[in-house]
């Protein structure tokens, strides 16, 4: 029991004894016990009110005094009071502390809550977006932030990508959109300004693209020399003859490689404007004969399957160029006398085309790095193939302008598994007259 606990029970029990003797001596048969029970508790009632109405009132500073166990009472609630006012104060100095410190940052910072209204946002907000305060404060950002891709990628659940668009105010900013959901669909939105890395990306595309062009005339006047000299090189030296045997294949393979970055830069500078319906069935007809074609004297069994959707919503000429570099990579990587399934199927309200082999495979740890440029799996074998290492960099690009994903199987030794996926907007099931 504590001290004021004791010192309560003891007064009470003095007070009591008095009352005792007192009625004793003066024959009041009890009532005066009974009269000094209804001031204490009274008392101790008018005690109670005075702490409710001091709780009630919310006036922090006014707290009542009083003695006995209520004094204790209210020096208690004092003490809380105090202790929790300076919790409070500390919270609140980390709170301006944090929200001085994104007010500061060049990224723009954004709190929004689980119906979308914005709540909170630092000045690069505001500098960004357009955001003023405190009208916006409240308002949902949707109506803030109308660009379409904006609001696809807000209503969306999955923010593990993030968005790149130009800022609403300023078209030649561009900014990276990365959101995070924190408590009940709360989400704090982060805006990175990209335009010097957008900047830096155009001027390497803008490259690569020239170099490409400016290499090109160059080289086709060199290899229509040597082509030339290659024709007539019966009068040269056998050495002589071999060095030209050798410039003519090279030439040809950087004409090659030429042609691929030229194709790589269309793929990546041009506006996806005017899809039209490509129908399958002529297309995989005319890439399986090229295949055919390409495999001549060697003994490949190349089979055309195709069922499911007749058109795809898209571009000729790029999907001819993705399907056909996955065709002559297997006639490329199969060795002689293998057997080469291109496959035109439905799944699950898809499309999916297939090129299935039993050549070389590639070891799992190749897999997710061979759409990268140059990147080969056995660079030997590609020279050897006269490959570019720029072709599955072309289909990957083709698929990213038709919304499709490049699957990849394959087991060394046993062969490999090339799928391109469409999504069901992309796929037309019939043609239209
Ligand atoms: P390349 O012009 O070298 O063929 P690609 O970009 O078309 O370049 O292919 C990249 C690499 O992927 C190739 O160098 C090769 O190692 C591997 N590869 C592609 N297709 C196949 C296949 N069907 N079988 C085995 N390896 C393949």
């Amino acid at each position: 029991m504590t001290p004021v606990w004791r010192r309560e029970l003891r007064r009470i029990s003095l007070l009591l004894i008095i009352t005792f003797a007192l009625d004793y001596f003066t024959g009041l048969h009890g009532w005066s016990v009974v009269a000094v029970l209804v001031c204490y508790i009274g008392w101790n009632m008018l005690q109670l009110s005075r702490l409710y109405r001091w709780l009630a009132s919310g006036q922090i500073d006014s707290l009542p005094s009083s003695y006995g166990i209520w004094g204790s009472v209210f020096a208690e609630t004092r003490r809380l009071q105090n202790r929790s006012l300076k919790h409070q104060q500390k919270l609140q100095a980390i709170i301006n502390r944090i929200q001085d410190s994104t007010a500061a940052l060049q990224d723009a910072v954004l709190m929004v809550d689980s119906h979308g209204n914005l709540e909170w946002w630092n000045q690069a907000a505001q500098r960004f977006l357009g955001l003023k305060s405190p009208v916006d404060v409240g308002q949902p950002i949707t109506n803030l932030i109308r660009d379409p891709s904006f609001k696809a990628y807000f209503d969306q659940a999955d923010y593990s990508d993030p968005l790149t668009m130009a800022s609403p105010v300023n078209k030649h900013i561009h900014l990276q959109f990365n959101i995070t959901q924190f408590g009940r669909r709360d989400r704090l939105m982060l805006v990175h300004d990209v335009t010097r890395l957008k900047q830096l990306e155009q001027m390497r595309k803008d490259f690569v693209a020239n170099v490409s062009h400016e290499l090109r005339t160059p080289l086709t006047v060199l290899a229509g020399y040597i082509e030339t000299m290659d024709m007539n090189s019966d009068i040269l030296p056998e050495r002589w003859q071999r060095m030209l045997k050798q410039m003519g294949s090279q030439s040809l393979r950087m004409e090659a490689i030429i042609k691929d970055l030229l194709t790589l830069s269309r793929l990546e500078t041009s506006a996806k404007e005017h899809p039209a319906q490509v129908q399958i069935q002529p297309l995989l007809e005319q890439i399986a004969a090229d295949a055919r074609a390409l495999s001549q004297g060697r003994g490949h069994t190349i089979t055309l399957s195709t069922e499911g959707p007749v058109a795809l919503l898209g571009y000729t000429d790029e999907l001819r160029s993705a399907f056909s570099n996955l065709a002559f990579n297997a006639v490329k990587y199969t060795p002689d006398g293998g057997h080469i399934e291109l496959i035109w199927r439905e799944r699950e309200g898809r499309a999916e085309f297939c090129v299935k082999d039993d050549g070389v495979g590639i070891a799992d740890h190749h897999i997710p790095r061979l759409t990268e440029r140059f990147y080969r799996a056995d660079p030997s074998r590609s020279k050897e193939t006269g490959g570019t290492g720029l072709g599955l960099a072309i289909v990957k690009h083709v698929l990213l302008r038709h919304d499709g994903e490049l699957y990849i199987e394959s087991t060394p030794g046993k062969g490999s598994c090339f799928c391109c996926h469409f999504n069901a907007q992309s796929v037309i099931t019939e043609l239209a007259s």
